[in-house]
């Protein structure tokens, strides 16, 4: 099974992807991991993304590709991976099917968790940070509220909303949702492999359909 998790922020595309690789036993990672990872290793790939993510630029296509598919090559992807956060753009797609391509697999699943702007503006706005740097734990104010308020759980620092979740940037990110990432759901509906799931429900319930679509894990 290799799976692409398709939603905008708030969605709970994270959140999904870790229950399907508890369940599945299948690793789980994004782009932006695949990223941090190379460059904590040092390693020639990690040392050259480290030179665009250092000046604040973005990745080339070239190198991501090298990066993502230095990732899926590796033995335990063999039963199958999930993908969160990628391929946000048509262009990433196609990119994702030359690396399946090359490694003999191919996207067995597209899932794509809707939810209204409206629900999402609620979810992320909700969203708090602790504002110790290596702590970072995230909680919601609705969701998975702090203990004592206003006070991370872990280590008692005070929290903050985070950074990112300001209106104009929610704003911003679904509008490039709509336009750059819906448009994937064609694409993966065209190879018959795209699953549309009501994300305004709670996790379990949302779970429990995907479990429902991905089948019974192998022993
Ligand atoms: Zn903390």
């Amino acid at each position: 099974m290799n799976i692409v998790i398709l939603g905008p922020q708030g969605s709970g595309k994270g959140t999904q992807a870790r229950l399907i690789a508890a369940e599945y036993g299948l690793p789980h990672f994004s782009p932006g991991q695949l990223f941090r990872s190379e460059i904590e290793k040092g390693s020639p790939l990690g040392r050259q993304v480290a030179d665009y993510v250092k000046r604040g630029e973005i990745v080339p296509t070239a190198l991501a590709e090298s990066v993502i598919q230095e990732r899926l090559a590796r033995p335990d992807t063999e039963r199958g991976l999930i993908l969160d956060g990628f391929p946000r753009l048509q262009e990433q797609a196609l990119q994702l099917d030359r690396i399946m391509e090359r490694l003999g697999r191919k996207v067995t699943h597209a899932i794509k968790l809707d939810i209204t702007d409206a629900t999402a503006y609620v979810r992320l706005t909700g969203r708090l940070e602790c504002t110790n740097k290596s702590c970072a734990t995230s909680f919601h104010q609705a969701l998975r509220p702090p203990a004592a308020a206003g006070l991370c759980d872990k280590c008692l620092s005070p929290l903050a909303p985070r950074q990112d979740d300001e209106a104009g940037a929610i704003r911003r990110r679904l509008e490039i949702y709509h336009s750059e990432t819906e448009p994937l759901a064609n694409f993966y509906q065209a190879k018959g492999v795209l699953h549309d799931i009501n994300a305004e429900r709670p996790v379990d319930e949302i779970f429990a359909e995907i479990k429902g679509i991905l089948g019974k894990p192998v022993q």
